[in-house]
């Protein structure tokens, strides 16, 4: 990586002001006075400014709350991402653990750790995601029954769901897989339709509830240890 990417990734400043920080020889790399922004160094190397250590972050974990109207992507377009709401010096280097739709809020982890990510998607990691589904028509004791035992989808047969009737048009869901529009179309298999998706778990992992919709914070120690 370029050095002044290096360090504005790294947070003290923006390009411009790295640069001139660079210009100033207020920067070493592996012990020797670099005065070229474009030197390329690798995060490896001991790299100081004014003799104190400038470190990018090896590990990112983000807890999101997704709000509805953002999608779960890293690509710039006319549609804002769940990425444009981080705040972060390495934020070029975020991307979502999956996808939640466009209309669907909730827990999203935002991380920079492409193995963990990879562990955590992979369809034999067999990870309970539970969302609450606002239905259009009312749950009956048959349609938890079919959640329960395995809806037959188009392409695949859903495995075996944990399902609550939280009220007549209200269900918590838990399922293993993390198909496209996986919970919506359980759902219209069974004649009714998702008016709300929300998720709350990944895993053991709980969303906070005092997350605000769009709002994020760092994963804790502790929940860390939950998704690895
Ligand atoms: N299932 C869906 O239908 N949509 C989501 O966003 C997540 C799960």
């Amino acid at each position: 990586m370029r050095l002044d990417k290096y360090l504005a990734n790294a947070g003290i400043g923006s390009r411009s002001e790295v640069k001139n920080m660079i210009r100033k020889k207020r920067i070493t790399v592996e012990g020797g006075i670099v005065t070229d922004p474009k030197s390329r160094v690798s995060p490896d190397d001991e790299i100081l400014l004014d003799g104190g250590s400038v470190v990018l972050e090896s590990e990112i974990h983000i807890m999101l709350n997704k709000p509805a109207g953002v999608i779960s992507s890293t690509e710039k377009g006319p549609t804002p991402t769940v990425i444009d709401l981080i705040d972060h010096p390495q934020k070029d280097q975020l991307f979502p653990v999956g996808r939640l739709d466009k209309d669907t809020t909730g827990l999203l982890l935002i991380t920079n750790d492409g193995k963990l990510a990879h562990e955590l998607l992979s369809p034999r990691s067999k990870i309970g995601k539970t969302y609450v589904a606002e239905l259009e028509s009312e749950v009956t004791e048959g349609d938890i029954s079919q959640l329960e035992t395995g809806i037959p989808l188009k392409d695949f047969t859903t495995a075996p769901a944990i399902a609550k009737k939280l009220s007549s048009h209200e269900v918590e869901l838990t399922i293993t897989e993390g198909k496209f529009h996986q919970v919506k179309r359980m759902f219209h298999h069974l004649g009714n339709e998702v008016t709300a998706l929300h998720r709350i778990s990944f895993g053991d992992l709980m969303l906070d509830e005092h997350l605000a919709a769009g709002s994020y914070r760092r994963l804790r120690e502790n929940e860390i240890k939950l998704i690895k």
